[in-house]
């Protein structure tokens, strides 16, 4: 036994934060951002496009039964995944670009966390009241009705708000209107129902309660964001050389002081509680809200506004030294960010191209070669191929299929005696396909002769090819 005292626990609870509303150009360019990506992502599955009788009539579908996506005229098949890839690609470096640029203004304006997290505080915040009230509300230990009612009505908003994000995420992967009903008549899949419950659950828990610890532990981003940024990036910061040292009222009236007065609005309307002052922090996500309130305090005070500021560190000696800051297109264009661009832009001129090259019918073929030919009644050989054709239109396509190589070669489809076959409206059509060489022509002969499948679409003559070969019996 010891009566040593155990080691202190490395343990603290969080302590809620409850950020002070604020009003500025940068809060209102959050609100713009807040409207417009919920904006979209509740409302993009219910847009309607035409696309023909036989095709979806949803703008943005992801049609994992058929393995298609269609985002408003453009239409991706499975095996077109690269566009996907591409997409994903520029998504990446478009986020470095603004990182190297402007910090973590990803994180701070755009980002499902912040923006969903912003919405649960907003709506706690017409239940609640501002910081002051939440605060009371929350170091009352007693559960009296006021309490339980403000309670239970924050829940049931944010509740509503998840289920909502939960549902608007499966109207992306089936018929809007259609999967709506089967919702509420319980007859949506299994995995529809617990997608919802899922993303339900997670956007209450980390929208209401987990807020800034998602940011601040749970997210990988924070920790990657720093090898793109370098002093030249423009990110949120306290022009400490202004305001330090810090006063209060009382104080500034015996000795000089900065323009601090040491008021806490920059820090009670942080969402993620860190006071900017203390330096730049990883936890610190640019949401720019403390310039809104310190330039509001400076105004009152009659000082410039601008002690905490979008600032690049390296322009921190020049300011010391009384010169101006240079100016934000200089740090925004420099090798790094340009680096970033022109590789964005490279893939994205490649998409596009792509896109617009694609064709509009596709084939593959695959030689049977077990056997490598077959030797007919009177003689002639003939070998056998699988040609699998893809009809990208809204409707039934009629499709000529021809060979060329040797004129001596003749093409017949199985199962008609026609040349040409009706492939479905957007659909993969498997066809068998013979070559026949009469007997003592050169491809009966030789071990082998090149051959090129042509197929062409009746309706508007568009063509396509794919290059094979002819086994002979090598005489
Ligand atoms: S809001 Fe401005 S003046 Fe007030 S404490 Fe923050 S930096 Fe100082
Ligand atoms: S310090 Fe300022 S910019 Fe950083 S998270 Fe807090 S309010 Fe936003």
């Amino acid at each position: 036994m010891t009566d040593q005292a155990p080691p202190p626990s490395l343990y603290a609870a969080r302590e809620p934060i409850f950020p002070r509303r604020v009003s500025g150009p940068f809060r209102n360019l959050k609100w713009v951002i807040l409207a417009v990506t919920l904006g979209i992502y509740y409302l993009l599955p219910w847009i309607r496009w035409d696309r023909g009788p036989s095709l979806p009539d949803q703008a943005v579908l992801l049609d994992m039964a058929n393995r298609r996506f269609y985002f408003f005229w453009i239409e991706i098949w499975s095996h077109e995944f690269y566009f996907v890839a591409g997409l994903l690609i520029m998504a990446g470096l478009g986020l470095f670009l603004f990182t190297s640029a402007l910090g973590r203004v990803w994180c701070g304006y755009a980002c499902p966390q912040t923006v969903w997290t912003d919405l649960f505080i907003l709506v706690e915040r017409w239940i609640e009241g501002d910081r002051n009230a939440r605060l009371r509300l929350h170091r009352q230990k007693k559960l009296d009705a006021r309490k339980i009612r403000l309670r239970l009505t924050k829940w049931v908003v944010w509740l509503l708000i998840a289920v909502a994000t939960g549902g608007a995420w499966v109207f992306y992967f089936a018929d809007a209107p259609t999967l709506f009903v089967d919702i509420f008549t319980g007859q949506a899949s299994a995995v529809a129902y617990i997608t919802i419950a899922f993303l339900t659950a997670t956007t209450f828990v980390f929208g209401g309660f987990m807020r800034e610890q998602i940011c601040i532990y749970a997210c990988p981003w924070p920790r990657i964001q720093a090898a793109m940024m370098d002093e030249d990036t423009v990110t949120v910061a306290y022009r400490e050389w202004r305001g330090e040292p810090r006063k209060h009222s009382e104080e500034a009236k015996t000795e000089p002081m900065g323009d601090c007065i040491d008021c806490m609005a920059c820090v009670n309307v942080c969402p993620v509680g860190i006071d900017i002052r203390d330096g730049q922090q990883l936890e610190c996500i640019t949401c720019a809200l403390c310039i809104d309130a310190c330039d509001d305090v400076m105004e009152r005070i009659g000082k410039p506004r601008g002690l905490i500021d979008y600032i690049a560190l390296s322009d921190e000696t020049r300011e010391r030294e009384g010169h101006a800051a240079r100016s934000a297109w200089y740090h925004v264009f420099r090798p790094r960010t340009i680096l970033y661009t022109a590789l964005w832009g490279a893939v994205g001129v490649a998409l596009i191209v792509a896109l617009f090259i694609r064709a509009e019918i596709e084939m593959t073929v695959a030689a049977v070669r077990n056997p490598t030919f077959v030797t007919l009644s009177d003689g002639s050989i003939r070998n056998t191929y699988d040609i699998r054709l893809r009809n990208k239109n809204g409707e039934e396509r009629l499709f000529r299929m021809f060979v060329k190589g040797d004129p001596a070669l003749r093409i017949q489809l199985e199962g008609t005696p026609y040349a040409s076959v009706p492939v479905p409206a957007d659909t993969s059509f498997l066809q068998r396909v013979y070559l026949i060489a009469p007997p003592g022509s050169d491809p009966a002969a030789m071990a082998r002769s090149d051959v090129r499948f042509w197929v062409e679409d009746l309706t508007n003559g568009d063509r396509a090819y794919k290059d094979s070969s002819f086994n002979g019996k090598g005489e």
